[in-house]
C-alpha cells in the first residue's frame, strides 16, 4: 500500500468503565472502497467517529495523511477535518431550509472557499450524484434516495481525502439502496477513497475490501494477510 491516507493504530475507546474499543489497526489507502462490517453495537459508529476525528481516542494513533491528530489542538483537527474528511449519515442531515445547492455548498464553509467558487463546484458535485435537476429543490421535495445523493455530493464537494460514510442505505429501500451503492462504486472509480460502515454483509461483500468488526475488535480483514 502506498501512505495510507488514514492509519488507525492500536486504537482503545472507553466511555467511563464501558470499554467500547478493544485495540483496532487499520491503514487505508488512497483510492481505496472499504467495507466495515458488524452487527449493531460491535463499535462501528464509534470507529467512524474517531476515524473522522469527531471523538478523541482514550489511546492509541490516529493518522489523517500521515498527520497525528493527537498531536494537533482543537482548532487545528477541526481544519484537518473540514479539509480532509466528508461524511455521510443515515439520517441525511440537511437543512431543511436550504436548497440541494446551497446543502452542498456548505460542505465548504469552513474551507474558506469564496462564495463564487462555492456555487461552481456545489454545481459539479450534483452534477456528479447524477442531480443537477433538483439543483433548487429543498429536502422536503426530494425523495430518500436523492436527499442521500445530496449529503454525498456535499461531503464529496470539498474534494476531502476521504469519505466516511455511516450506514448510508440504512433509511433506504433496498432498491434505492442499491442505486447508492452504485453511486459510490462510480465515485471510487473517479477517485474518491470511500469507508462505508454497514451491519449489512451483502453490501459489504460489494466492496472490494471487507473490515469485519465484532465486539470492538476487527477480527478479518480481507485486505490484510493477517490481523489476530
Ligand atoms: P454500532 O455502530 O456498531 O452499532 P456503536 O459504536 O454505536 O456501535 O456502539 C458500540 C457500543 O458502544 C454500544 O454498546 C454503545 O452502547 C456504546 N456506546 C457508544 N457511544 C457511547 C457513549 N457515548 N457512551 C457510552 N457508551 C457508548
Ligand atoms: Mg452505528
Amino acid at each position: 500500500m502506498s501512505e495510507p491516507v488514514l492509519e488507525l493504530v492500536n486504537v482503545v475507546k472507553a466511555y467511563g468503565e464501558v470499554s467500547v474499543l478493544h485495540g483496532i489497526d487499520l491503514r487505508v489507502g488512497a483510492g481505496e472502497l472499504v467495507a466495515v462490517v458488524g452487527p449493531s453495537g460491535s463499535g462501528k459508529s464509534t470507529l467512524l467517529h474517531i476515524m473522522g476525528t469527531l471523538e478523541r481516542p482514550t489511546s492509541g494513533v490516529v493518522r489523517i495523511n500521515g498527520v497525528d491528530a493527537a498531536r494537533l489542538g482543537d482548532r487545528q483537527v477541526a481544519d484537518v477535518r473540514a479539509r480532509d474528511i466528508g461524511f455521510v449519515f443515515q439520517q441525511f442531515f440537511l437543512a431543511a431550509h436550504a436548497t440541494a445547492l446551497e446543502n452542498v455548498a456548505d460542505g465548504m464553509l469552513y474551507a474558506g472557499v469564496p462564495a463564487r467558487a462555492r456555487c461552481r463546484r456545489a454545481t459539479e458535485a450534483l452534477e456528479r450524484v447524477g442531480l443537477s435537476h433538483r439543483a433548487h429543490f429543498k429536502p422536503a421535495k426530494l425523495s430518500g434516495g436523492e436527499r442521500q445523493r445530496v449529503a454525498i455530493a456535499r461531503a464529496l464537494v470539498g474534494r476531502p481525502a476521504i469519505v466516511l460514510a455511516d450506514e448510508p442505505t440504512g433509511n433506504l429501500d433496498s432498491a434505492t439502496g442499491a442505486s447508492i451503492v452504485s453511486l459510490l462504486h462510480e465515485l471510487n472509480a473517479g477517485g474518491a477513497t470511500i469507508i462505508v460502515i454497514t451491519h449489512d454483509h451483502d453490501l459489504a461483500l460489494e466492496m472490494p475490501r471487507q473490515v469485519q468488526v465484532l465486539d470492538g475488535r476487527i477480527v478479518r480483514d480481507s485486505h490484510a494477510a493477517s490481523v489476530l
